[in-house]
């Protein structure tokens, strides 16, 4: 019987699924390979050594035997556990969020290097804990750009028309923004003031280091995420589940009862 063949890869562990009594499935995006499925066997035993470098939103140095159907990890060593993502639950919360967004707007083994560097660059910044729901926005856009959804912020995305300084309206079916006369034919289409289209621009059109300067009200943070949100779900045709849970947490104060069911994020 021959060898399996065995490889081995950078990866960003992005979900886990409970197999049998102590394995899980892991899905792992890496830079070359794209998402990969993979079997970690044992795991979810207390005495595992691969365990702690197999954690979700954990960067990670990841040997793996080529199987029939799915690859088995064989190996694993931790680049960067990224801590701070994972001691603090709201940070938890937004890193989940952005490993969910990689994993349903992608499929498997299709390669996207500037994804994979966005993703572990969103990482690095959510770490740092300042501005994190501008850093989001900005995850998103990006993401959106690099699995072709790039949402039309330039001009009215019907007439071609320039937009004015005034409300005009972002429609998730025609994909960008619409001047107040297109939007009158558009059913499904939200309200978008001048200041949140300044800023989504800005953020499609800059990078982390320039946007981590740019400070916003509460106001306009929530109507931003409201329109991302929108065009995402709208995308994804379901509910991301993250982003419902993202909400859970900011109407609960007492979140306990949340950590202790980690295991099954
Ligand atoms: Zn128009």
């Amino acid at each position: 019987m021959s060898k399996p063949r065995t490889y081995q890869t950078e990866a960003i562990i992005i979900k886990k699924i409970k197999l049998g009594e102590a394995d899980r499935i892991l899905s792992l995006y890496t830079p070359h390979l794209g998402k990969i499925r993979a079997v970690a066997k044992g795991v979810r035993r207390p005495r595992s050594k691969m365990a702690g470098h197999l954690e979700l939103l954990t960067h990670s140095l990841v040997s793996l035997a080529r199987g029939r159907n799915l690859d088995t990890v064989i190996g694993s060593q931790t680049i960067n556990s990224f801590l701070p993502l994972k001691s603090d639950l709201r940070l938890t919360s937004q890193a989940l969020y952005a490993v969910e967004l990689v994993d349903l707007f992608t499929a498997d083994n299709d390669e996207n290097y500037p994804l994979f560097q966005l993703l572990l660059e969103t990482m690095h910044k959510l770490c740092q804990g300042n501005n994190n729901e501008l850093t989001l926005r900005y995850f998103e856009l990006h993401l959106l750009n690099l699995v072709g959804y790039r949402p039309q912020l330039g001009q009215c995305v019907s007439c071609r028309s320039p937009l004015k300084a005034i409300t005009n309206s972002f429609s998730p079916s025609a994909g960008g923004v619409l001047c107040p006369r297109c939007s009158q034919n558009q059913f499904y289409s939200y309200p978008l003031s001048v200041n949140a289209l300044k800023v989504l621009r800005f953020l499609q059109s800059n990078d982390y280091d320039t946007i981590s300067q740019l400070k916003i009200g509460p106001e306009l943070c929530q109507e931003l995420e409201e329109v991302m949100r929108n065009y995402l779900q709208y995308l994804l045709e379901r509910e991301v589940k993250s982003a419902a849970w993202l909400d859970t947490l900011r109407e609960q104060t007492r979140q306990t009862a949340l950590l202790q069911d980690k295991d099954d994020i």
